[in-house]
């Protein structure tokens, strides 16, 4: 430990992102919080990273398709995964770092997906992008909590995050609001990219807090593949269905 964080440490100790325990190293969540966060590991999804039920009869280390992925026969996104499931144990941490400035929230919530994301990282994505949210909302919450995610998951990964090229074009109805249909509605012609060449040939990772029915993270596929980007792969702290 630096000289730095250890002076730190003592004026601002480390606490339990969940309970405000004290802790000895830094930041992130005490063992018994840390317990009851249902983290995603093997078997799931090779495709969606949908954890399976029936976990008794999936041998681990063995790629499984699940019957939604097979069916599409060229998903938008070959590759998606989450740290952990959104539930009532896990949705304050991704409130709070969303709509409460709990803007430090993002090292630990980074370092979780980094985990998690170690299908996509061996496929040696080019991008990291965070899925953008709209300049007026971000003018009112004054950050992007996918940006925040996005840079510290470029400091682990040495990927670049860009969260230039890919943009919100207009003030869409937030998601929670809406029903299936509308949602989707509402979403078309929400992203555009405003940088055709960075785009162009790469393979992409679009990073966002959480994933609920997955439909932003297939919107900002459709334009970016449209633009000419070769792979999307998606990257979230949590992922509501199960
Ligand atoms: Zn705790
Ligand atoms: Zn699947």
């Amino acid at each position: 430990m630096g000289l730095w964080r250890a002076f730190i440490n003592i004026l601002l100790p480390p606490r339990c992102l969940k309970c405000g325990k004290v802790l000895s190293l830094q930041n992130g969540l005490c063992a018994e919080c840390f317990n009851k966060i249902v983290f995603i590991s093997e078997p799931h999804c090779h495709c969606c990273g949908r954890p399976f039920a029936d976990e008794m009869h999936l041998k681990s280390g063995v790629r499984h398709i699940c019957g939604n992925c097979l069916k599409e026969k060229r998903p938008l996104l070959v590759m998606r995964r989450s740290a952990f499931m959104y539930d009532d144990e896990s949705k304050n941490l991704i409130l709070d770092f969303k709509f409460k400035d709990k803007t430090f929230y993002a090292e630990t919530l980074a370092n979780m997906m980094f985990a998690a994301g170690k299908d996509i990282w061996d496929e040696k994505p080019d991008l990291l992008m965070p899925v953008p949210i709209y300049r007026l909302r971000l003018l009112k919450r004054r950050y992007n909590q996918a940006a925040l995610l996005a840079r510290y998951l470029a400091l682990k990964t040495e990927i670049k995050a860009d969260c230039e090229s890919l943009v919100r074009s207009e003030n869409t109805i937030p998601q929670v609001q809406l029903s299936g249909k509308a949602r989707r509605k509402n979403l078309q012609k929400a992203f555009a990219v405003a940088k055709v060449n960075a785009v162009k040939g790469k393979k992409i990772v679009l990073i966002d807090d959480v994933e609920t029915t997955g439909s932003t993270l297939k919107e900002c596929a459709k334009v970016l593949k449209k633009a000419g980007a070769a792979k999307i792969y998606a990257l979230t702290a949590a992922r509501a269905d199960g």
